[in-house]
């Protein structure tokens, strides 16, 4: 074993430049180096990705990754190619010769790694090469998308099971949803019942500040909120398209850098928003929650949102794209009454069948929780996705705790004198 940890830690640092693992990486990577199957799950940003491409350079053969998005596939390939990789995807943005360069790669057994969008594992044509190419491991990244429970949810992911049982291969899940019923579903449905060796840990994003706010005049408050961190990339989540737009003018009024986007802008708006963040400094984005699983900027400083997200996952994904950097980063989420009857209504009017309307509500319940927690809110976060933790200083709640009544405070006083 001590081998196998030398060697994957020799490439870390040659072929990815990183001098150290990040906690948690080193135990995943010597399991998928052993070849077991695996369930990982890990925080946005803990360095997921590095725990199936460091394996597929250190043994035979080629890993197929199922990842639900074009455009990090690509962006994954493109870097690993940059440090000398041999890895290629299989999307429907390819073309044509980009395809026949990655079919001459496999038949060759030159690549390491092949990306792949899940519709196509639908086609019988790509189980047949796959087969023959000398597969020996599956990876699948995001892989809460095969919960249809959960927001992501691709129905191709459900093809998954089938793969690994067509390759018989080992499979590394590996996603940052963490609540228990997902994981389940992770495991029926790729693991075929069979639980694989499970790592979770490391919840807790400390440099990220937590704060709610009950909503009075939202514009304004997040007009504050920004003012106060001027010049600071930030995004702002809202309900609603139409307040993406409005709230973004009222920022550019304000005299911030800003700009909207949500899922009715065209494919080209949308990928000129994405880049702009990208690469300005201090651009404050507007959005729905359609900005997000494609967003790598490390240094997002804050983010906010206008109306109370869908559900404490939802949250926990949303706050967790700030800081990625690791430097102090803020959140600040705004709820009221009107957003809690419309996020009911909303699972309420959903034509999902009864028993997933009622997952989705205990998962608004639990966020509702949180934003009506009197104790830290931190812990209540974690001990939501099942880790405990101390009080932690660096929330609302710890920083002005809401004051007791007198009664319990009475209480207290009897019972500590
Ligand atoms: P996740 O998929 O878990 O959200 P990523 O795999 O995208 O996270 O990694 C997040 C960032 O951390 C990337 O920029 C990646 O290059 C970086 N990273 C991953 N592992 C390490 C490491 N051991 N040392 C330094 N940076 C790392
Ligand atoms: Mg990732
Ligand atoms: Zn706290």
């Amino acid at each position: 074993a001590g081998t196998t940890a030398d060697r994957a830690r020799e490439r870390l640092v040659s072929v990815f430049g990183f001098q150290s693992f990040r906690p948690g990486q080193a135990e995943i990577v010597c399991a998928v180096i052993a070849g077991e199957n695996i369930l990982a799950i890990m925080p946005t940003g803990g360095g997921k990705s590095l725990c199936y491409q460091l394996p597929a350079l250190c043994g035979e053969g080629v890993t197929v990754v199922i990842s639900p998005l074009i455009a990090l596939m690509r962006d994954q390939v493109r870097a690993l190619r940059e440090a000398g990789v041999e890895a290629g995807a299989l999307t429907s943005a390819n073309t044509e010769a980009e395809t026949g360069a990655v079919w001459a790669a496999l038949r060759e057994r030159r690549l390491k790694l092949l990306y792949m969008a899940p519709e196509r594992l639908a086609s019988g044509a790509t189980l047949g090469v796959l087969r023959r190419a000398g597969v020996t491991r599956i990876a699948v990244d995001e892989a809460h998308c095969v919960s249809q429970w959960g927001h992501d949810f691709r129905p191709d992911y459900l093809r998954i099971g089938a793969l690994r049982k067509a390759l018989n291969v080992p499979l590394a899940a590996f996603t940052a949803t963490a609540d228990a019923e997902t994981r389940e579903e992770i495991v029926a449905r790729l693991f075929d019942g069979t639980p694989p060796k499970t790592f979770l840990r490391g919840f807790d994003r400390p440099n990220i500040h937590l704060a709610f706010a009950p909503k009075d005049s939202p514009r304004k408050q997040i007009l504050a909120f920004a003012a106060a961190r001027k010049g600071q990339a930030g995004i702002v989540y809202c309900g609603t398209r139409a307040k993406t737009e409005s709230l973004a003018g009222a920022l550019v009024r304000a005299g911030h850098a800003a700009c909207h986007y949500h899922g009715g802008l065209d494919p080209a708006d949308r990928r000129m928003v994405e880049d702009r963040f990208q690469k300005e400094d201090g651009l404050i984005v507007v959005a729905t929650v359609a900005f997000g699983m494609g967003v790598d900027k490390p240094d997002i400083r804050w983010v906010a949102h206008a109306d109370l997200p869908k559900s404490i996952e939802a949250y926990y994904q949303e706050i967790g794209r700030a800081g990625r950097d690791g430097a102090p980063a803020e959140t600040l989420t705004l709820y009221g009454p009107e957003d809690i009857r419309l996020r009911r209504a909303q699972i309420d009017e959903s034509p999902a069948p009864p028993e997933r309307r009622a997952a989705d509500h205990t998962r608004l319940n639990a966020l509702l929780g949180l934003a009506e927690a009197l104790t830290c809110r931190r812990q209540t976060l974690l001990r939501y996705f099942g880790e405990e933790a101390a009080p932690c200083g660096h929330c609302d709640l710890c920083e002005a705790p809401p004051a007791l009544f007198d009664a319990t405070e009475a209480v207290q006083k009897a019972l500590s004198a």
